[in-house]
């Protein structure tokens, strides 16, 4: 026997009751709902029991009802409008609309209607509607073309690829950055839109790291069709099919342009902060230079003088008479030369060289330095040192620095008439201070430093002296400080001033 197909199974029911059978069973299983409405108000004639699950009416509750009472307000004028074309034109007519449930909030219900009409006078009968709920589907398109409207707002580039890496989709950002408006770039592939090095990047990297991983970011250059160069931040993303298989890829590129050139910028604002802090520290230096320089130039010119006073009226001056102001001058020559070049080095923004220092050697370097204006002012320099002292962490030069400002200064305070008998005492006295510090300690018998003065004495270009810079105290502070020291000055119960400073042991 020749078997049916269920269309002509279905149709080859000549059993008008038979066939009205099997439609209402269907009606009532269908999870569709189904209903009949009169063609003027379209009043419930019938649902079928889907109308519980998805309007919460039972079917007595919603026949004899108009569908009219049930339209959302806002839907209500559209659907009179349109139901006109519905009834008498194509007969046939699908909408969506929101449609009031028994508890009162809407749902979409997207309806197919048709109508039946009497074969006789052709008149509309009734209205047959099948209804299923939309809420779903139209939130995700709402959904949907919120995201759309964000993609193309968001100035972000981007860009949907397929599997063959050719572009499918770009936002406006991303047009109108590639340089794409006028043009159908549906062939293009992605990387067209990379510089040489981003191509390497994204292809041996961006790519297969997103195909295993989902997700690939890295700093890549694009570049337009017109050849601009875009700097980004680019997001690569798979997108796989529920089988797990990648559907396509999206790229999300945040420009940064901007961004670069901010840090361009504050480069730029950096150099300029170091380079006026070093013409700073260039005219503090230049300060401290004349100052430093000025001690062994006056001691040459006392050196020559005294060689001058020798030879002055005397033909046969032995070398021995000339040796030691001679030796000292070069000295003292080689020291003005050390100190310039380490202030050279100063400009040069170099670090100082922090070594293990002996004190001892350095103090007494110092006061030798010093002996000539020490002799001219009438003041002794004497030290007290301990036998065994631990090396201390210094920069030399800075030390000598330090040390010579505090002498020199402890000289100048100490200076007496000739006519006093005993010359003046400059005492420079090491301590240990605790296990980790050494401390040093400058005292004269100059007159001490007032009440007022003491507040001061450490700001720059503060003098009480004629000629003085008032840069010594200033300097030499900062330079303990930066090695961990500090230095302080206190006026002594016996009368003058004492100069202390600590410094690191290099143990
Ligand atoms: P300058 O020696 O060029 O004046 P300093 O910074 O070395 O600069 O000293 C600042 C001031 O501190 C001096 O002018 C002086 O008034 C005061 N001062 C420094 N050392 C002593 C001291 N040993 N006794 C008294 N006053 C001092």
């Amino acid at each position: 026997m020749k078997t049916r197909t269920p269309e002509e199974g279905f149709s080859a029911l000549t059993d008008d009751a038979e066939r009205n059978r099997l439609l209402a069973e269907m009606a009532e299983q269908s999870t569709d709902m189904i209903s009949r409405h009169t063609p003027d108000d379209w009043r419930f004639i019938y649902a079928s029991p889907a109308v519980t699950h998805l309007l919460g009416y039972s079917v007595e509750e919603i026949v004899g009802m108009s569908a009219y009472d049930l339209y959302h307000p806002d839907d209500v004028e559209d659907f009179r409008l349109r139901a006109p074309t519905v009834t008498y034109d194509r007969g046939l007519y699908t909408h969506t609309y929101r449609f009031r449930c028994k508890d009162g909030h809407y749902i979409w219900l997207e309806s197919t209607s048709r109508t039946i009409r009497d074969p006789d006078t052709n008149d509309i009968r009734e209205i047959l509607v099948v209804s299923r709920d939309a809420t779903h589907r139209i939130k995700a398109d709402k959904a949907n073309r919120r995201l759309a409207r964000v993609l193309e707002s968001t100035q972000d580039l981007v860009v949907f690829v397929n599997l063959d890496q050719t572009v499918s989709h770009l936002n406006e950002a991303a047009r109108r950055a590639l340089g794409l408006e006028q043009i159908d770039y549906t062939s293009f592939e992605v990387t067209r839109f990379l510089t040489d090095k981003g191509q390497r990047l994204i292809e041996g990297e961006g790519f297969p790291v997103a195909r295993s991983t989902g997700h690939w970011r890295g700093e890549v250059m694009m570049r337009s069709l017109r050849g601009d160069r875009i700097p980004v931040l680019l997001e690569l993303l798979a997108h796989r099919s529920l089988h797990g298989d990648i559907e396509y890829f999206s790229i999300v590129a945040h420009d940064l342009t901007d961004k670069k050139a901010a840090e361009e910028q504050l480069k730029q604002y950096r150099a300029d902060i170091d380079h006026a802090s070093r013409l700073v520290t260039m005219g503090e230096l230049a300060s401290s230079l004349a100052h430093e320089l000025n001690q062994p130039l006056s001691a040459m010119v006392n050196y020559l003088r005294g060689i001058e006073r020798r030879f002055a009226g005397n033909d046969s001056i032995a070398w021995g008479d000339v040796e030691l102001p001679i030796t000292r001058s070069i000295r003292t020559a080689l020291r003005a030369g050390e100190i310039i070049h380490r202030m050279m080095d100063f400009t040069r923004k170099q670090e100082p060289v922090i070594t293990s220092l002996a004190l001892p050697e350095l103090i007494n370097d110092m006061i030798e330095f010093c002996e000539s204006m020490a002799d001219r002012s009438h003041v002794r320099v004497v030290t007290d040192i301990p036998d065994r002292l631990p090396p201390v962490l210094g920069d030399r030069i800075q030390l000598e620095q330090v040390l010579l400002n505090l002498i020199v200064n402890a000289i100048e305070a100490s200076e007496s008439p000739e006519a006093e008998t005993e010359p003046r005492t400059v005492r420079v006295r090491v301590a240990v201070q605790d296990a980790d510090q050494i401390r040093v300690s400058v005292s004269d018998e100059g007159p001490g430093i007032s009440d007022d003065d003491m507040s001061r004495l450490f700001d720059r270009f503060f003098s009480t002296k004629q000629s003085g810079l008032g840069m010594g105290l200033a300097i030499s502070r900062s330079l303990v400080e930066n090695l961990g020291g500090e230095l302080w000055a206190t006026n002594l119960s016996e009368g003058g001033a004492c100069f202390s400073f600590t410094l690191n042991t290099a143990d």
